[in-house]
């Protein structure tokens, strides 16, 4: 073990006044409250909504509901089958906070509370997944379900309470058939559209039966829910309602049966901490009280004037009290739009949480199945899911259907065990996802495995180069949880990144990532695929608005959002290996095959490889070989990846990322870091010949696979017929681009001799594509005669083959040739340009004018960026975008003229700008919600040592009037 780090520089975020952590009525009421008094005021919340005790538990509000606080009035007013659909609520508390001026962010949690030099309360240091910033602060109020806030800072707490078992609501066809207790009926049945027709549901409320003695109390939640397995359920709540056995304050405390007789102090047990959850010295009566709506309001206005009276003013924040496991800890870089610098922040420690074989980060489609797996191992397994259920994508993410992959082995035994318990799955080839989600947890509960739901992976301790424990944030307080191995299996690399493991995400040369969605969620639990926006998983900010736009777009008939953003492309490790499209567009085997996946190219957007310049990618389906070593991150031991975070090219992605192919990826992942774990050897060091005989007799890998090397370099007869054939197929095109040493005389000679003009001008294409300047002549002539032809436009969802046209693909490559005419040609090109030009065509050019950075083609591309239409596409608030959400499910329209206006932008600024116009378009968009926008402008921008502006913040409601 390295010794303790003395310190850690830290990013800092722009000091608050007060950070309120919590989702309830009473979190918002009081943060909301401040703000309106002048105070900024900022909301963390680790859940995708608010309302937690109505929306979240799917606790109707009381009958006798006071309504005369305004906030109740307006977020509990009735207006559908179900008393107040829980999106509605959620919806309605965002805007509050919005109109309020109240900064917030979800999926966002304390992992500490920092001190100044004379002990007292001065900030939090928070965490975004596996990133950490220092909130300087001059007072917090803990609204958090278990306390979160005050167990980090350590209040004494006592447990004087005795509470009923907790209880779980859910929404469901039929009363479940077993295995619950005390089951009431809440609701009459429900009558609600779905797109296959009416359906009939109701509220049930269940009690649960116990967890197994001593488990972790992050565990519980876990035993809890798998005693819940019944196809008929359509919705289970988010929250359970539960009320702790604890409260602040020593053994004798007097218990009160209404909050709002308690004394000031009980609220404020240590200047500058406010309580406003069950940690209050409440009776259960109590509790039961302050569970209601518009009693959390009326206590937290009170709270909100004490608040404002007693805020002390504390220093600057600078260390973590306590001590713990010390070590190496080390974090992923945050992205903020907004931020302060750097602090050095002294970090004594993090509690231990333990120690188990394998960690498991993220219980997604992966992530299940590599606990699964392991814990099967007969090693001790955790996975850690952010969310509330594991699946992922699959279960919560709401994409509950295959789509190709190869189905066999795990998958298979899987599909099994769902069919056998609903019979119409196979048939429609859908799965209830309430249902696999609860299935996954009974088979890792079976295994002996276990899941800290609610919890997440918030960074990593090292040993050296290798990974010994694993930061675990949950609703209980945070520590380092040790390790002998850990699967990555968060789908964005959250913990390989924060190893130091290189990544990439996006940069300046594309901001090509295939589209994101943010399914509405209606009672008839199901598939619904979106793809309306871009959302980057690791930008705090982005994943917010998205969840504050998605409830205000569906606002019509739908029960709430997914709680999960789906995203298809996320941050990826460099690997020992990185799968090209080549390698499989040209069939190559590999030594260490560890899954065949299978698909055709939904590419759900633009492919940018140079062999699709050439070839659009098929709709046929393709097979790809994933080697072992596109798991391993570069230079970090004691982690494997799987899932969409794997070493692939982006455009191989649409090829390996079908759930069928993860979940037996992800299974082969859980067993090589089992065997890592018990045999004590380096997951990069197991024999990979026996996990692929274990893998063919489970199914996963086909016997082939044991006898197979590197296929590449393929042999001399392979390229002399590709390059017989030339580029016709991509095929032959990905021979040609995988053997470039080889194939680029030979296309030379092509170039000059053959006598075929369409063959020479492919050629020309492919060496262009190259950075070939021999083509250059060829290319331009080419470029010269063609008028624009019709280009091609994103659309997402659905969307496959070319995305760039003919044209588009000649003048990048022309663009690459750097030939001497080449930028007065495309100048010449850009001013016939209809009026609102096709996106690829705005690509191309800027493709090229990147490539040859020549300011003549800067006046064309201004006049462009100055047409009617084309710029102020930005997205920079996000009281805006909810305001202006479009209702269509998988509208783009937005996207895509963001699209469109900086790429023309990028053009501009490439080739010397004119009036400044390309940097400050760029300058705006470095500031856009869409963090997959602003990471790619910064990276633009960053080309030329520029910086982009901090955001500016939005201003408590009472400062703005
Ligand atoms: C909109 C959409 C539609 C799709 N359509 C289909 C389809 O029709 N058919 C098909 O087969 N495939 C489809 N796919 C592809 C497939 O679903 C995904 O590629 C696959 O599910 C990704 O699996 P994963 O394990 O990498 O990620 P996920 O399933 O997202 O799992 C990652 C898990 O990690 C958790 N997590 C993240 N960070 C942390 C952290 N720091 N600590 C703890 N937990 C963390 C997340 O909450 C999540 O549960 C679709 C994907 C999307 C996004």
């Amino acid at each position: 073990m390295t010794p303790n780090r003395p310190s850690l520089d830290l990013p800092l975020l722009p000091p608050v006044d007060v950070a309120v952590v919590g989702g309830s009525t009473a979190a918002v009421t009081v943060a909301a409250d401040l703000a309106r008094r002048g105070l900024r005021t900022l909301l963390l919340h680790d859940r995708s909504g608010l309302g937690e005790e109505t929306a979240g538990s799917l606790r109707p509000p009381p009958e006798d509901l006071d309504r005369s606080d305004p906030l109740v009035a307006a977020t509990f007013e009735a207006d559908g089958p179900y008393p107040v659909w829980p999106g509605r609520i959620k919806h309605r508390l965002d805007r509050a906070l919005l109109e309020a001026g109240v900064e917030f962010r979800f999926f966002m949690r304390p992992v500490a509370v920092l001190e100044d030099a004379e002990g007292s309360i001065a900030g939090l240091l928070v965490a975004a997944r596996t990133s950490v910033m220092i909130l300087p602060i001059r007072g917090v109020v803990d609204a958090s379900r278990r306390g979160v806030v005050a167990r980090l800072a350590r209040l004494p707490l006592t447990a004087v309470r005795t509470p009923p078992p907790p209880r779980l609501n859910f929404l469901a066809k039929a009363p479940p058939a077993a295995g619950l207790e005390r089951v009431e009926t809440l609701s009459d049945a429900i009558e609600t559209q779905t797109r296959t027709g009416p359906l009939l549901t109701t509220l049930f409320s269940a009690e649960l039966p116990a967890a197994p003695e001593g488990v972790a109390d992050a565990a519980r939640e876990f035993f809890l829910r798998t005693a819940l397995l019944d196809p008929a359920v359509c919705l289970t709540a988010e929250t359970l309602i539960e009320t702790g056995a604890e409260v602040t304050g020593a053994e004798g405390v007097s218990l009160a049966d209404d909050a709002s007789i308690l004394t000031q102090d009980s609220f404020q047990p240590r200047a500058g901490l406010y309580l406003l959850n069950d940690l209050l010295p409440l009776s259960l009566a109590g509790c039961t009280r302050f569970a209601r709506p518009d009693v959390q309001a009326a206590v937290a206005r009170a709270l909100a004037a004490q608040v404002a009276e007693t805020l002390p003013r504390p220093g600057e924040p600078v260390a973590l009290p306590g001590g713990g496991a010390g070590g190496d800890y080390r974090f992923s870089a945050p992205f903020l739009r907004r931020s302060s610098g750097l602090r050095s922040l002294a970090l004594s420690g993090f509690e231990s949480l333990g120690r188990c074989d394998v960690v498991v980060a993220g219980g997604g489609t992966g992530g299940a199945g590599a606990a699964i797996a392991a814990a099967r191992e007969g090693v001790e397994a955790v996975a850690l899911e952010i969310q509330h259920g594991l699946g992922g994508v699959g279960t919560l993410g709401l994409i509950a259907s295959y789509y190709f992959g190869n189905r066999c082995g795990f998958t298979t035994e899987v599909d099994d065990k769902l069919a056998a318990l609903d019979p119409s799955f196979p048939k429609a080839n859908r799965w209830n996802p309430e249902l696999k989600m609860a299935l996954y947890a009974r088979l890792l509960r079976e295994a002996g495995g276990q899941a800290w739901l609610g919890g997440f992976a918030f960074g990593v301790r090292m040993d050296g180069a290798r990974l010994d424990g694993v930061l675990v944030s949950t609703s209980y307080g945070a520590g380092v949880l040790e390790c002998g191995a850990c699967v990555d299996a968060t789908g964005s690399v959250d913990v390989a990144a924060a190893a130091g493991a290189p990544c990439r995400l996006i940069d300046g040369n594309h901001v090509a990532v295939q589209g994101a969605g943010l399914s509405p969620r209606n009672p008839e639990a199901g598939y619904y695929n979106s793809d309306h926006t871009f959302i980057d998983d690791n930008d705090p900010e982005d994943v917010t608005c998205a969840f504050v736009e998605a409830r205000a777009k569906f606002t019509g008939s739908f029960l709430d959002t997914s709680t999960f953003v789906d995203t298809r492309e996320r941050r990826q490790i460099r690997g020992e290996f990185e799968l090209s499209p080549l390698d499989f567009l040209a069939r190559r085997t590999f030594p260490d095959t560890v899954t065949t996946a299978r698909s055709n190219f939904d590419t759900h957007g633009f492919t940018v490889h140079p062999v699709f310049l050439v070839n659009p990618p098929d709709k046929k389906q393709l097979s790809a070989d994933v080697p072992f070593r596109c798991l391993l991150p570069i230079g970090v031991e004691g982690v494997i990846v799987t899932g969409l975070g794997v070493a692939a090219h982006r455009d191989a992605l649409p090829v390996i990322r079908m759930q069928a192919d993860v979940q037996n990826q992800g299974f082969a992942a859980g067993l090589a870091a089992a065997w890592s774990a018990r045999d004590g050897i380096v997951v990069r060091g197991i024999d990979v010949r026996r996990l692929q005989r274990r893998l063919v007799e489970a199914g996963i890998l086909e016997a082939r696979v044991l006898e197979e090397s590197d296929s590449f370099p393929l042999p001399q007869n392979a390229i002399e017929t590709a390059l017989a054939n030339g580029p016709v197929t991509v095929h032959d095109t990905a021979v040609l681009f995988a053997h470039e040493e080889h194939t680029r005389p030979r296309l030379r000679e092509i170039l000059h001799g053959d006598p075929d003009e369409a063959r020479r001008l492919d050629a020309a294409l492919v060496l262009g594509l190259m950075g070939d300047p021999v083509a250059g002549p060829v290319l331009e002539a080419a470029v010269r005669a063609r008028p624009w032809d019709e280009g091609w436009n994103y659309r997402g969802m659905g969307q496959f083959g070319k995305s760039a046209s003919r044209l588009d693909a000649l003048i990048i490559a022309l663009g690459r040739t750097g030939s001497g005419e080449a930028a007065m040609v495309i100048a010449e090109k850009i001013r016939t340009l209809e009026d609102l030009p096709d996106f690829s065509h705005c690509r191309a050019l800027a493709e090229a004018a990147e490539a040859l950075r020549d300011p003549v083609l800067a006046p064309p591309l201004a006049e462009l960026l100055r047409r009617p239409g084309i710029a102020g596409h930005a997205r920079i608030d996000m009281k805006t975008t909810a305001e202006r959400a479009n209702p269509e499910w998988n509208d783009n329209e937005t996207r895509n003229r963001s699209l469109r206006e900086l790429h023309l932008a990028r053009a501009l600024y490439a080739s010397g700008d004119l009036d400044d116009l390309g940097r400050r378009t760029l300058q705006t968009y470095a500031n856009d919600l869409r963090g997959i926008f602003a990471r790619h402008t910064r990276a633009v921008l960053a080309r030329t040592g520029e910086v982009a502006p901090a955001a500016s913040a939005p201003r408590p409601a009472a400062a703005t009037a």
